[in-house]
Formats: C-alpha cells, sequence, structure tokens
C-alpha cells in the first residue's frame, strides 16, 4: 500500500504530527524503531529503570575526544514522552527572538505564530498546575526571603486530576512510565486516533535509509527498515528526535549528490543543544512529604536563561539510593534518601555549529556526538553563577545540597541539529518545516528548534509538529464518523 505520508519516530513531533493528519483524511504510516512499554508494573520498579538502566537504548556513539559514549535515548513506542516528567511549559515571546548576546539563533516566525497549536497542545495534554506542596513551598519562601531576586510561577504539568488517589503512579511519574495511563505523552496522542483505518502505527521498525524518487533526488519515495521492508509515500517526516533525524538526513543527501548542490546541507547535524542541566540534591532536616513535588518553576531577575524545578515524586529518592553501595545498611539509606528534595537547574546554551551530530565520526561508523561547553561560554558562566548562588542559599537555610552536572549522555532534552530557519544557507528546515531544497521531506521533532528556551521543550516540539501537520494536511475533518472535537485526554 502506498501512503501519504510515513512519519518516522513516535515522540512528541511524530506524534502531534500523527495525531492531526490522521483526521485529516490522509493515509498516515508511523514507523518506530521501538516496541510499546509493558505494562507489566516494570517501568514503576525503581531497580530495574534508575539502578539497571533497563530501558535506556545502548547504542555506543563517539564523543568529540573519540570516547564511546552512549546516549541516554529511549527507543520505545511514544519516544522519551515516556519518561518524561510532562512538565509541559511554553517558551516565552521573547524565546523566538534571536539573542546575539548569548548566541543564541531566532525562530523563522514569532511567539504568535505558535500560540494557537500550544492552545491546543495543552488542552489535548489535559496540562494544568498542581497546588504547590509544603515542603516545597518553605524552600520557595526561604529562598525570597535571602534574595529578592527569586520569582516563582506555577508549574503545568500534563498529569490526571486525580493521580495522587494512585500513590505509586503519583510518587513514579518523572524518569518513570505510567502503567495506568495517568501521564499524557505521545502514546496517550496516538491512542485519540489509533482506531481510524487511515492510521498504521508498526513497532519495532527501525529506518535506515530514504530512498530517493527514481528521477530527482529532490523527491523521496519512501524508506527503508533494518529488516529490509520497504514503504512508500507521497511525503516522509523525519521525527526520530534531534539525535537520530539529522543522521538520516546527511546519509540520504551524501548518498543521493545533494550534498554538493543543497545548501542546507551544511547545516546539518548542527546548532546542537541539551540545556546546560546540574542534578542537585538537598537534604532537609525532616523527612520529605511532599508527593509529586514538581509543582512550581523558580525564576531569578539576573540569570535570564535560567530556571529551577523540583525533580517529580522521588526521582531525588531513587537517586541518593542508587549511590549507596550494597554494604550501607537499608535503614541508613532509607534516613539519607527519605530527606532528599531534587532540584533541577537548567540555563539555556547557545548555539555554535561546531556542536553537532554526525552520522558518522571519522571512519569508525559510529554515529558522532561533539559538544563543548566551552564554544557557548556565556551559557557556561550563567549556570555555575545559578548553581552557586541557590547552593549558598539552600545552605543558609539549612540544606545541605549535593550537585552533579548533567554529562553530553543526558540527551533528554536534545535539540537543534536541523534548525528551522528562512535561509537555507543558515538553517536545514523552512519555516512551514519542509527541508530546504527538498519536494517531500519534512521534520516534525526537537531538531527543528532553533532555541531551547530556559523551559523544557516538549510542548513546543508538539505545537511544532500540530503545526506542521496542519500545513501539511490542511484542516482536520470529520471523516470516518468520529469528532475531531480537541477535548482533554482525561474528559
Ligand atoms: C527522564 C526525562 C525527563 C524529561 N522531562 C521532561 C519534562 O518534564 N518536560 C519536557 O518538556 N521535556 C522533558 N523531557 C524531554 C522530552 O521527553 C523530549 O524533549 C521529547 O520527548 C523530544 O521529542 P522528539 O519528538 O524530539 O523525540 P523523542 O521523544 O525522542 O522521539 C523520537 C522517536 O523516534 C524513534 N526513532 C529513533 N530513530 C528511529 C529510526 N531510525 N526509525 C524509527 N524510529 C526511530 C525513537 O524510538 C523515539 O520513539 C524529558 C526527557 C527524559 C528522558
Amino acid at each position: 500500500m502506498r501512503y501519504d505520508v510515513i512519519i518516522i519516530g513516535s515522540g512528541a513531533g511524530g506524534s502531534a504530527a500523527a495525531y492531526h493528519l490522521t483526521q485529516t483524511g490522509k493515509r498516515v504510516l508511523v514507523l518506530e524503531k521501538g516496541m510499546p512499554l509493558p505494562k507489566d508494573g516494570s517501568t514503576l520498579d525503581a531497580d530495574k529503570v534508575v539502578r539497571r538502566g533497563l530501558f535506556l537504548a545502548d547504542e555506543p556513539w563517539l564523543d568529540r575526544q573519540g570516547k564511546v559514549a552512549v546516549p541516554e535515548e529511549h527507543f520505545n513506542l511514544g519516544g522519551k514522552t515516556k519518561w518524561y516528567g510532562a512538565a509541559l511549559l511554553r517558551f516565552g515571546p521573547r524565546e523566538f527572538e534571536a539573542d546575539d548576546r548569548h548566541r543564541c539563533l531566532g525562530w523563522p516566525f514569532g511567539y504568535n505564530e505558535l500560540e494557537t497549536y500550544y492552545d491546543e497542545a495543552e488542552r489535548l495534554l489535559s496540562v494544568q498546575p498542581f497546588p504547590v506542596e509544603p515542603g516545597l513551598r518553605e524552600i520557595v519562601a526561604g529562598l525570597k526571603r535571602r534574595d529578592a531576586g527569586w520569582r516563582e510561577q506555577p508549574l503545568s504539568v500534563g498529569l490526571a486530576p486525580d493521580i495522587l488517589q494512585h500513590p505509586l503512579e503519583a510518587r513514579h511519574f518523572d524518569g518513570f512510565a505510567s502503567v495506568r495511563g495517568l501521564k499524557a505523552d505521545g502514546e496517550t496522542l496516538l491512542d485519540r486516533v489509533r482506531h481510524r483505518p487511515n492510521l498504521e502505527i508498526l513497532t519495532g521498525k527501525a529506518v535506515t535509509e530514504l530512498l530517493p524518487h527514481p528521477h530527482d533526488g529532490t523527491r523521496v519515495s519512501g524508506v527503508l527498515c533494518s529488516d529490509g521492508t520497504r514503504y512508500e509515500a507521497e511525503a516522509v517526516i523525519l521525527a526520530a528526535g534531534a539525535l537520530h533525524s539529522p543522521r538520516l538526513l546527511q546519509t540520504y543527501l551524501e548518498q543521493n549528490g545533494l550534498a554538493a548542490t543543497l545548501p542546507c546541507y551544511a547545516n546539518v547535524g548542527r546548532y546542537y543543544k541539551f540545556h546546560v542541566l546540574t542534578a542537585m540534591i538537598a537534604f532537609s532536616h525532616r523527612r520529605v512529604s511532599d508527593v509529586l513535588c514538581k509543582t512550581l518553576l523558580l525564576l531569578h531577575d539576573e540569570l535570564p536563561h535560567s530556571t529551577v524545578q523540583t525533580l517529580g515524586g522521588n526521582l531525588a529518592e531513587e537517586i541518593v539510593r542508587a549511590q549507596f553501595p550494597g554494604i550501607v545498611p537499608g535503614w541508613l539509606a532509607d534516613e539519607f534518601a527519605g530527606r532528599a528534595y531534587g532540584l533541577f537547574l537548567q540555563t539555556e546554551d547557545g548555539s555554535h555549529p561546531d556542536n553537532r551530530v554526525l552520522a558518522r565520526a571519522g571512519d569508525s561508523g559510529r554515529p558522532g556526538l561533539d559538544y563543548d561547553l566551552g564554544r557557548v561560554p556565556e551559557a557556561a558562566e550563567e549556570h555555575r553563577r545559578l548553581v552557586r548562588t541557590l547552593q549558598q542559599q539552600l545552605l543558609r537555610m539549612g540544606y545541605l545540597a549535593g550537585t552533579r552536572s548533567i554529562p553530553i549522555t543526558g540527551t533528554a532534552h536534545a535539540c537543534g541539529t536541523l534548525v528551522t530557519g528562512r535561509d537555507p544557507a543558515t538553517s536545514v528546515v523552512d519555516a512551514s518545516g519542509r527541508v530546504h531544497g527538498m519536494e517531500n521531506v519534512y521534520v516534525s521533532d526537537g531538531s527543528v528548534l532553533p532555541r531551547s528556551s530556559r523551559v523544557n521543550p516538549a510542548l513546543t516540539i508538539y505545537a511544532w509538529g500540530l503545526r506542521l501537520a496542519s500545513l501539511l494536511g490542511g484542516k482536520r475533518g470529520n471523516h470516518d464518523g468520529v469528532s475531531s472535537r480537541v477535548d482533554s485526554v482525561w474528559a
């Protein structure tokens, strides 16, 4: 069967595009490399998820020194959204503009263009804030008393309103995958349309190549999967994530003589960003009684590219437990773990062309991830100030805080690599999501983001996916008699 659109990947961008396109009546095929996650409770099991990392990909890459690095990617239906903390936040209007002093590229359009798609994504994923819990409330009040620069904002999350009635899930959503479907994610969007006859979702299908049209390399005719199967379509959407979509495109352009002719080739894989991130564990003299924890966003007037949020549920507790060697008695590990608050500090990193993903690093045949924070020193400096400020202030309040900077293998917030822009000489996809110079190849994942802002990227990736699909497929209709009204997933 020939499809109208093949979507490679089912994470935030792929699922949003599939959700919309299916409702326009297009024949859509989603090819997902991973399998659906098990519903047997193992995705909530801290030993399997945190300590043994059983659900992480094991693909070896090479870093800029040529050493093997294994990015913490997730290959499963729904992609990384199955594991995310569901903090679903909009970028600010100013974060769509270039910021030369911080080395940030601009978007080809302003916030207003994405606003209706943000609205829709929030409704679809039932994004809402939860009441701030007492422990966090006390920490924030203490910080604000000491430093008038701190400001707080409710943190909107895509969690079922009754999640607190399911303690295991309420304590395990950030870094874990919901078994009962209490977290809105990419699979949730696919579930809403998967009954439609014009949508096919195939899992365990790793796309290895885009296939050229016999007479015109600027058109693709379909894709080839690692098991030798081929699928044909009028258009292909790359939604494999910021680490993987650029590899497919780079390989295609090189193998089909387009590297020399398409100016955008020079930008493929470049401007990789993943936020400058630090996990901070603050030990309280009291046991932590907050449950959700991820209820508030902290901003600081003097740190305009940074935010602080809490790690959700008991992720901090599990991180602390994982640090204790087996000889430490369980009760002692419990004492420490039960007093741990997890804070997640993020600063937008600037964009540098040499920070990049390579389909092949040298002659190794392995993909390469070349990233050096030294290339974006302004971000490094602001992040150092953020960590120092918070750590010192917490200490004065009686919280002893340890930190761990997230290394390049921490690819949770991977962005950039196929950035959108108007000029093919400086970007890869145009403002509508089509690869410059290609007739029918589009991108719908984190790789299009020229800026990643100071907050987590998933809501913006969903919004981009909805927008791309509505430009490509037009308005949704009432095809097979099912209403296309946009209701919250919990409605
Ligand atoms: C632990 C964790 C916590 C996070 N918390 C938050 C949060 O609270 N808020 C937030 O906004 N963001 C959060 N994120 C980040 C968020 O999950 C990502 O930004 C988002 O999922 C990226 O969407 P994507 O579509 O770009 O890629 P992905 O979600 O990674 O999806 C890409 C998909 O493509 C598939 N794929 C890859 N290669 C191929 C191939 N060759 N063929 C077929 N399929 C392929 C993958 O298996 C995957 O399913 C978190 C991430 C993690 C890991």
